[in-house]
């Protein structure tokens, strides 16, 4: 397809882009658009303490292995493809190097919008590091500058400002996005925690249940329609 919308999420760990961005995701899917997701690390030390927990002998690699098992999982009940680069995390360092595969992804792939990171996620440099490389590996690329925000960490929205300017109505494939978070089964309580989020951001839209993004737009848009 020509004109096919191609939305890439870039996301810091397996789960982040499922629980803030899912259902809007696997609308767009549905609505024929090509959806890529593309993480930067397993989440291996931040948002994988539970299979510590569970099993104490556990090798980092071993949850790399299953971390990297349920993205793919996940993105699959979407309806997405995948790319795992795996950097490791906790710290997240994107060399030069790593920027340039990045960016590089983003010119193979050329997407119309990406999703990623709320850009002044202060409270969690992993997330706060995944937003500020996608920017500039977009402008590097010289791609798309639709770049679209999700939420912050559940429960910092506020303190890190985040303050959606649109949301998306997700009522009608909520139950899918709560079976792809279901995937991520080393991070169970994501699906009662954002069941709650998107409750919310549906009370804030008129809604069921919403999805909310803040759009980075640098230029001033010229548009035909309000739509366009
Ligand atoms: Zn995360």
């Amino acid at each position: 397809m020509a004109n096919q919308l191609k939305i890439m999420a870039i996301s810091a760990h397996p789960a982040d882009f499922c629980s803030r961005s899912g259902g809007t995701l696997i609308k767009h899917v549905q609505a024929g658009a090509k959806v890529k997701i593309v993480w930067l690390t397993h989440g291996e030390t931040d948002e994988s303490g539970l299979l510590y927990q569970q099993r104490p002998d556990i090798s980092v690699d071993e949850v790399r292995r299953i971390r990297e098992e349920e993205a793919f999982a996940c993105a699959e009940v979407i309806g997405a493809e995948g790319k795992m680069f795996g950097f490791g995390d906790n710290p997240l360092r994107m060399t030069p190097e790593r920027m340039e595969m990045l960016s590089q992804e983003i010119k193979d792939f050329r997407p119309n919008i990406i999703l990623t990171h709320w850009q002044a996620e202060l409270t969690y440099p992993t997330h706060w590091v995944a937003s500020e490389s996608a920017v500039r590996a977009a402008q590097m690329a010289r791609a798309s500058w639709d770049i679209r925000f999700f939420e912050p960490n559940i429960g910092t929205a506020v303190r890190v400002g985040f303050v959606p300017d649109h949301y998306v109505d997700i009522s009608d494939v909520f139950d899918q996005k709560i079976e792809a978070l279901t995937k991520l089964a080393a991070q169970p309580h994501l699906v009662s925690l954002y069941k709650t989020c998107n409750r919310w951001r549906g009370i804030e839209s008129r809604c069921e249940y919403a999805e909310a993004f803040v759009r980075f737009a640098p230029e001033v848009p010229l548009l035909h329609l309000l739509t366009g």
